[in-house]
């Protein structure tokens, strides 16, 4: 709640109304939010980074702290914590089933990599990988088994299984299960090394908090039709508005009137012919597209109709294959649907009319000083970028 206020409280608009989902806000800019993460997907995520820290550090002295308190060395992951102990710990564990309700099983975010077996549970832990635990798969062993709690290293020797029995197998289905396990367990050798928790979402194998986090955050938020596109070079509140116009949450009349807003007329105030809204206004208002013929024309590109916003920015995305250059386009569109609403505002709110020939240099003028101060271009010739954009490359 507080991170929404702080986010729309930044507006320069006085209603407070929420224009944008905050679930699609909250999602990465691949899927059209602002990256701004739910604290519900930092929250899981670090809880996780508990567990691999867990389960890495085997000599440290917290580690040794939680399995003195817990009794938690001979445990599988679930069942690490007391019960009857609730706790940071106990929440730590917790945070396992809440993953999985939400697609998210461990052996999907870790690997087990065995070294010398001290620490990795034969029958309970997922050491094998494929996400099966050998118990309970294999009933029979429930039956023979003196100790489900025993270690890798207490099962395995070079070349050769040490087993335990409390009962030797006998019957045909207890000795081809006998068979099948040891086939699945022959290729592992157990080593010196440290047996390790692997990320698998990483390519080190290191868990990075911000991994699950993004993760959680695609499958928790809601996507939108293009990805955000945020560009350095531009004010906070240029990258914001076409943020917000591609999904057509601007305050325009009919968006207002919508939400019960009494704003009156809500034909475009431009041409007088189309609907006060952003599709139109920006994109398809006869006069817009005058606006918009000129800027094409000044880059050399071939105009074409645009249905909406979000079509005409995806265009100009893709536009091209020098990135440079499409970078330079990607800001004209920008400030050409900046300049355009505000020139549609000067008309609505302070009844000044502003000529397109004057809207089209203030586009000109002003992409040219973003280009200059915060473009990385070098220093930019006007006279070039007068003839043509391209021309400062
Ligand atoms: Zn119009």
């Amino acid at each position: 709640m507080l991170r929404r206020k702080f986010l729309w409280g930044g507006s320069e608009e006085k209603d407070k109304i929420n224009w944008v989902a905050w679930d699609v806000v909250l999602g990465s800019k691949d899927k059209g939010g602002l990256g701004v993460g739910s604290l519900y997907s930092l929250n899981l995520s670090l809880l996780l980074k508990w567990l691999w820290r867990f389960k890495n550090e085997h000599n440290s002295i917290w580690r040794r702290e939680v399995c003195g308190i817990h009794n938690g060395y001979r445990k599988p992951v679930i069942g690490l914590e007391k019960k009857t102990l609730p706790g940071v710990w106990f929440r730590i564990i917790k945070a396992i089933p809440e993953l999985v309700d939400i697609g998210f099983e461990l052996s999907s975010i870790f690997e087990i990599k065995v070294g010398s077996g001290e620490n990795t549970l034969f029958w309970l832990d997922d050491w094998l990988g494929g996400g099966d635990r050998l118990m309970p798969g294999f009933l029979c062993s429930l039956i023979w088994i003196k100790k489900k709690t025993c270690f890798v290293a207490d099962r395995m020797a070079p070349n050769k299984l040490l087993w335990d029995w409390k009962k030797f197998p006998r019957n045909p289905t207890e000795i081809s299960e006998l068979c099948l396990l040891s086939d699945l367990v022959k290729f592992t050798t157990v080593s010196e090394a440290e047996d390790k928790w692997r990320s698998k979402l990483s390519g080190d194998g290191v868990y990075y908090v911000h991994d699950l986090r993004r993760l959680i955050d695609d499958k928790v938020t809601i996507p939108t039709l293009n990805p955000t596109i945020w560009l350095l070079i531009i004010p906070l509140k240029i990258n914001c508005f076409i943020w917000r116009a591609c999904m057509d949450r601007i305050p325009s009349a009919v968006n207002l009137a919508r939400r019960g807003i009494n704003v009156g007329n809500t034909s475009c105030a431009l041409c007088n012919l189309g609907t006060d809204e952003a599709d139109h206004f920006l994109i398809n208002c006869p006069s817009t597209a005058t606006a918009m013929g000129w800027i094409f024309n000044w880059c050399g590109i071939p105009i074409q109709p645009f249905s909406s916003v979000s079509d005409f920015i995806n265009f100009a995305a893709n536009w091209g294959h020098c990135p440079k250059k499409r970078r330079i386009f990607i800001v004209i569109c920008y400030g050409l649907l900046w300049c355009t609403w505000k020139a549609r505002n000067d008309l609505v709110f302070n009844k000044v009319h502003i000529s397109l020939l004057k809207m089209a240099d203030s586009v000109v003028t002003m992409v040219f000083s973003f280009i200059a101060h915060r473009g990385n271009f070098g220093k930019i010739n006007w006279a070039n970028w007068l003839s043509c954009p391209f021309n400062i490359l």
